[in-house]
């Protein structure tokens, strides 16, 4: 597992300006066994020419890895850390790629304007993705694709079929595996998921009270969550955050006719597809 301690004094190294601490111990890219998780579990890995997190720990241990070498595709990450949560042999795959922006960014490859608008990208992802996801369920769902700008500017769309559905009431108990019973709403949870850019808009707290109070969360946004694990890696009480995402998404499941995974699953897809086009756009100065 990830060590969260590590990864806040990086986080605190960058925001303080001094030289991102990435060591051999911090990625432990030599222990890889190529078994892939982390490209097939990262939400941005889209194919081709595509993010990569096993490639880019293979070109580390092959000494080769560099901005020219990583390729573009390191601007699609999302910074959620599910390939190192993942990892089963605890490598951090972030932390390479998250060095090597940071190189980029100290030697001037990319613009302190640019780094900002990559930031401010990865914030109308969350506001695209929820949106995207309440029209899913709607016959509206290609407008979206078209339409990025807008959408990134709407308030959470309300969805009629997730506000429809009544779910009922959960067993509360105190040995419950997920351990939501145990939060002391401290928001650490909030402040490690990558989606929490605003509360307003996705909050793993906000799943987790609704879950442990035995509530319907009545938000389509449940469903952009990428299953990271950094919520419940952060989480002093031991919660399992995304689990109970995951329970309430099944919950969910259960009130739909349609194929719903796979739709949300195709859905989910384009917006990351259209999200990685505007990274490359931004890099080449079109957008
Ligand atoms: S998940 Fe870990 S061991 Fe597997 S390919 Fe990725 S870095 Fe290597
Ligand atoms: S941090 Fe997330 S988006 Fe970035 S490479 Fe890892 S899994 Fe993919
Ligand atoms: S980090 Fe744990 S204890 Fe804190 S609010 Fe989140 S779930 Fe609750
Ligand atoms: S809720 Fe948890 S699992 Fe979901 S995106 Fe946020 S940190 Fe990741």
């Amino acid at each position: 597992m990830i060590n969260v301690k590590g990864v806040m004094e990086q986080e605190s190294a960058i925001s303080s300006g001094t030289r991102f601490p990435m060591t051999d111990e911090d990625a432990r890219s030599t222990c890889c066994y190529s078994c892939g998780i982390c490209t097939s579990s990262c939400p941005v890995a889209l194919g081709p020419g595509g993010l990569d997190p096993r490639r880019i720990v293979h070109l580390a241990n092959l000494g080769n890895l560099d901005l020219d070498r990583a390729g573009r595709s390191i601007w699609h990450c999302l910074d959620c850390r599910r390939c190192s949560n993942l990892c089963p042999n605890s490598v951090n795959p972030w932390s390479l790629i998250a060095s090597l922006r940071w190189e980029a960014r100290q030697e001037g490859r990319v613009s302190g304007e640019t780094w900002d608008r990559l930031q401010q990208l990865k914030q109308e992802l969350v506001a695209v993705l929820s949106n995207t996801l309440a029209l899913t369920l709607s016959p509206r769902c290609d407008e979206i694709f078209q339409e990025w700008d807008r959408w990134a500017r709407e308030p959470e769309m309300p969805s009629s079929s997730v506000n429809s559905i009544k779910v009922q009431p959960r067993k509360r108990s105190l040995s419950h595996p997920m351990n939501q019973a145990l939060c002391l709403t401290c928001r650490e949870c909030s402040s490690a998921c990558p989606l929490c850019v605003t509360t307003a808009r996705f909050d793993p707290l906000y799943f987790i009270r609704c879950y442990a109070l035995g509530l319907s969360p009545g938000r389509a946004s449940l469903w952009s969550c990428l299953q990271c694990g950094s919520c419940s890696q952060a989480c002093s009480q031991s919660v399992q955050g995304h689990l109970v995402v995951k329970a309430l998404q099944e919950e969910q499941e259960t009130y739909f006719r349609i194929p719903f995974q796979d739709r949300i699953h195709t859905t989910r897809e384009r917006v990351f597809q259209v999200y990685a086009s505007r990274v490359d756009a931004l890099l080449d100065g079109t957008l």
